[in-house]
């Protein structure tokens, strides 16, 4: 085991044994004055944090298992020397958000929908996270407000557009008020059909859903919130409720869940997963490959392994609880699916399905014999 891999897997270990948080911790002295770091390991950390942003909300803080040395919501924000690893093949930029940026704000990469980002700093920052050296400190926390109308201006004059995807950052860290400027715009943008708002929010800051917001989002035009969660304990009662309030009030909840190794990735973490968003009226639209974001590696699964973890849900869960698992493709050509191979095409004109169990059947999709006009 080298010195990194043994400063892992002692990350937690001195979580302390019982705690209830007041504020958000914001850097690596606060980490370990609350407990979760080895005071040993803070130059290095000190290194990982000068790269990417550090923070985690006390709500994530009090549902950390202190006697858990891989409670998998520590794993997600505390920070790991790992993260000073870099591999080749990992980039700055993993999805090639850059070169689809026609202007400050704007990610245009396919043609009936974009993204908006107005603000560029998160209650929390995931150490997987594949924009984490776009986000936080280094980056101005919102869009100047000349920034912001070139963006709208840009949505305004591309009448292709039919869907706006606030992202970030975390949108639901704006203000109401903030928010409700950037809503009516897109209200009064007439080819805008859909507003989509992906966000980690009501589960690691749900005191944010709050009824001022609600009527925010309560406009013309359809609202979709997409809860960015990859752990049943994320969803706590608080967490449940915030999640509740939207959905009572007419506002459709869809989740994306990042897989992520030693965290989600085994079928038991997976199903309970999808079960409790479902059972919450949370549709699991994405289950995303994790990105080639640099010092992620200890984070990603391989795909064949993805694949067969999605076989066994498919085999034992509703197809309510199903997400697409999607791999952005590297360097900005977009999303592809990339689920278990469910059909093959054989010699006979005809394709072999492979059921949940595992057993092959012919299907013919052609016909090749004589058509008859009676029933046997
Ligand atoms: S909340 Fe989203 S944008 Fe912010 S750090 Fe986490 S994954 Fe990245």
């Amino acid at each position: 085991m080298n010195k990194a891999q043994q400063h892992s897997t002692r990350a937690i270990v001195n979580l302390k044994t019982s705690h209830t948080s007041q504020t958000s911790v914001h850097s690596i002295n606060a980490f370990a004055d609350q407990g979760y770091l080895n005071t040993e390991d803070c130059p290095q950390l000190e290194q990982v944090a000068e790269r990417f942003s550090v923070a985690i909300t006390p709500q994530m803080l009090d549902l950390i298992d202190p006697a858990n040395p891989n409670d998998p919501i520590a794993k997600q924000f505390v920070p790991n020397v790992l993260e000073l690893q870099n591999h080749n093949d990992e980039l700055r930029d993993p999805i090639g958000d850059t070169q689809h940026s026609p202007v400050t704000g704007i990610v245009h990469r396919y043609p009936d929908r974009l993204l908006l980002t107005p603000v560029r700093v998160c209650p929390v920052y995931c150490r997987f996270c594949f924009r984490r050296e776009h986000v936080g400190n280094n980056a101005d926390a919102m869009l100047s407000s000349d920034e912001l109308q070139a963006a709208l201006n840009y949505i305004r004059e591309h009448d292709e557009v039919w869907e706006v995807i606030l992202s970030g950052g975390d949108p639901l860290l704006m203000s109401p008020r903030r928010l409700q400027e950037i809503v009516t715009a897109l209200e009064n943008i007439r080819h805008v059909k859909v507003i989509r708002i992906h966000t980690r929010v009501p589960v690691v800051d749900p005191t944010r859903i709050s009824r001022q917001l609600i009527k925010v989002l309560k406009c013309s035009k359809a609202v979709y919130v997409v809860l960015h969660s990859n752990h049943p304990n994320e969803l706590s009662a608080n967490a449940q409720k915030a999640c509740a309030m939207l959905v009572e009030n007419g506002i459709p909840m869809l989740s994306q869940t990042v897989l992520l190794k030693g965290i989600n990735d085994n079928p038991v973490t997976l199903e309970a997963l999808m079960r409790t968003l479902v059972e919450n009226r949370i549709k699991p639209y994405y289950l995303h490959h994790a990105d080639r974001a640099r010092g992620t590696s200890h984070f990603r699964t391989t795909i064949k392994e993805g694949q067969e973890l999605l076989r066994e849900l498919h085999g034992k869960v509703s197809g309510l609880c199903q997400p697409e698992y999607v791999l952005d493709i590297p360097g900005g050509a977009g999303k592809v699916p990339i689920g278990p191979n469910w059909l093959t095409a054989n010699n006979d004109n005809g394709y072999t399905a492979t059921d949940y169990n595992g057993c092959q059947h012919d299907y013919k999709d052609q016909y090749t014999d004589t058509c008859k006009t009676t029933l046997d």
